[in-house]
């Protein structure tokens, strides 16, 4: 399909250079990853919490079960399915846009979804890069708003604070992508992803990106 031969390349053309998105071993990144993207669920899920229940004694009343610990699982067992299905869509915008084949596994204990060998333009990637956020926030408010307010509610509740959390480098990522301009080009095997940029001679761009 013309759309799709428009959407990427399959060696990288002449006059492109690789630079590097996001320094994962900055300050500044690691600041946003951490204690930021906490902060910033725990504050969002905070709102949501307040915003489904009228603050009474009875509504907050929890008793402890020996059962619950089964709602401990439910949210290990979510996570786990969450990080699949977050990688698997990154994966599916790839396929959708360009057709070419994925590469899925896991990195130690994180899941990863790749379009090894494949040059993509930065409105792919990008689209790859926000999907999972897109999708899952509304599926997760959705059944937030959707189902009553009980024990696995917040079972959910937990899951969607996973959910922000672990879309905070995707929602960097996005934001550096578009800033950087159409021209960019992403190489993503899972594992590792490259970025390049048309090399009109902006040299001051490589050396912002080893700082
Ligand atoms: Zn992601």
């Amino acid at each position: 399909m013309s759309f799709r031969s428009q959407a990427f390349f399959d060696e990288l053309p002449a006059g492109y250079r690789e630079i590097r998105l996001y320094d994962v071993n900055s300050r500044r990144f690691k600041l946003i990853t951490g204690p930021v993207s906490f902060a910033v669920s725990l504050i969002i899920a905070a709102l949501v919490f307040a915003s489904r229940i009228r603050f009474s004694a009875d509504n907050l009343t929890v008793r402890w079960h020996p059962l619950y610990l089964l709602h401990v699982l439910t949210v290990i067992a979510l996570i786990i399915g969450y990080t699949v299905l977050h990688e698997l869509t990154h994966g599916l915008v790839y396929k959708i846009l360009t057709g070419r084949k994925l590469s899925f596994g896991f990195f130690g204990s994180m899941a990863y979804c790749g379009l090894p060998g494949v040059y993509v333009r930065r409105n792919v990637a990008a689209a790859s890069c926000i999907a999972p956020f897109v999708v899952f926030t509304a599926v997760f408010a959705v059944l937030l708003y959707a189902l009553p307010v009980n024990i696995f509610w917040f079972v959910l509740l937990v899951a969607f604070m996973n959910h922000i959390g672990g879309c905070f480098a995707d929602l960097y990522a996005f934001a550096i992508m578009l800033r950087r301009g159409k021209d960019l080009l992403m190489l993503d095997n899972g594992k590792d992803q490259h970025v390049f940029v048309k090399d009109n001679g902006a040299a001051r761009e490589f050396r912002e990106g080893k700082s």
